[in-house]
């Protein structure tokens, strides 16, 4: 069965494959707006437009649209955005006062994706707050993507960033805590303010995204997960659109969370329902292993080359913030169970 997207101006022309088919049923096929078309897009188009995960985003939006509200570019408000919360020693996932692994040290992991497809990470990065902006110089300094602990560090110190100490006494404070107990749980929305991706597309058009973490508190030292990785954390392709996750990253890594969903628009699908699919695919590997995702939350945004967004989550209360001409608010994501 064919259908067409009603997503796009350029309308895509997308197959159903057989199994969505006999889920949802001939009718259920069709693209017709409102007669049960799978390809749900909520929310219309317009640029300039910022989102970012977790409603705490509210703040790091205001940065981004600064720029973006000047016609600025797409890279430099999504770099802007995000360091508002990398400096907040309030935000204990994030930068500054992130939450320290299982030996009290804080760890920082970020990418950096701009329209021309370029992108740069650090990740096991110490000591300096602003690891997006350090993935930003990797991206336009080096030759290279990728930058790793030590490495990273060095790289930092030479384009002049200021060495400090990560660890706030709050978030020592929460490590003695657990330390206590020791035990190394998931939890499903912790403080609901995890780590901020953010994606823009500017008033020109041109899409960008950053993602940036301390990733998951009281991990075992040296564990990356799926923030800074491109194609899992953070992914854009400048002619389609831009994805993000957030929560743990592990399952986003398996199932290449970012780069599918950024396919799924390029095959048609509004981009809420293509962070839909990104959340089964994670369902049906756990579901043929046997695994429970009880106590798993993975939540994924995605933003269109027309400005059109969606977002979607395993489980309730993963929100998000988007700031485009109708203002600056909150939103919950569509969940699966
Ligand atoms: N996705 C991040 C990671 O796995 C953590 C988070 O968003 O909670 O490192």
């Amino acid at each position: 069965i064919q259908y067409r997207s009603s997503s796009n101006e350029d309308r895509l022309t997308v197959m159903l494959n057989r199994k969505q088919f006999l889920k949802t049923g001939f009718l259920g096929a069709i693209p017709l707006a409102g007669i049960g078309c799978t390809n749900v897009n909520k929310f219309t188009g317009s640029k300039p437009v910022v989102i970012a995960t977790w409603n705490t985003a509210i703040k790091a939006n205001e940065a981004a649209w600064k720029i973006l509200e000047n016609e600025g570019y797409a890279l430099d408000a999504v770099e802007a955005g995000v360091r508002v919360e990398e400096d907040d020693p309030m935000n204990m996932s994030v930068g500054y006062g992130g939450r320290p692994d299982r030996e009290g040290i804080v760890s920082l992991d970020a990418c950096i994706m701009d329209d021309k497809g370029e992108c740069g990470a650090v990740v096991f990065l110490q000591n300096y707050k602003n690891p997006i902006s350090v993935a930003r110089k990797v991206m336009e300094e080096t030759p290279h993507i990728m930058l790793a602990g030590k490495g990273a560090q060095q790289f930092a110190k030479d384009q002049g960033f200021e060495e400090m100490d990560l660890l706030t006494p709050k978030a020592k404070e929460a490590w003695e805590k657990w330390l206590e107990n020791g035990k190394y749980e998931p939890e499903v929305n912790i403080e609901n303010h995890d780590t901020i991706g953010m994606l823009a597309l500017d008033a020109e058009g041109r899409l960008s995204g950053a993602c940036t973490t301390s990733g998951a508190a009281w991990k075992m030292h040296g564990r990356v997960g799926d923030s800074p990785l491109i194609g899992a954390g953070l992914f854009v392709d400048p002619e389609i659109g831009a994805a993000c996750a957030t929560r743990l990253g592990e399952e986003v890594v398996k199932t290449a969370g970012s780069a599918l969903i950024v396919e799924m628009m390029r095959q048609g699908y509004s981009p809420e329902e293509a962070c839909k699919i990104a959340v089964d695919r994670i369902i049906s590997r756990n579901k043929r292993n046997g695994t429970s995702l009880k106590n798993t939350q993975v939540g994924y945004l995605a933003l269109n080359k027309d400005g059109a967004f969606g977002a979607y989550s395993i489980q309730e209360g993963f929100t998000y913030a988007v700031y485009n001409a109708d203002g600056n608010r909150k939103m919950d994501s569509e969940f699966r169970s």
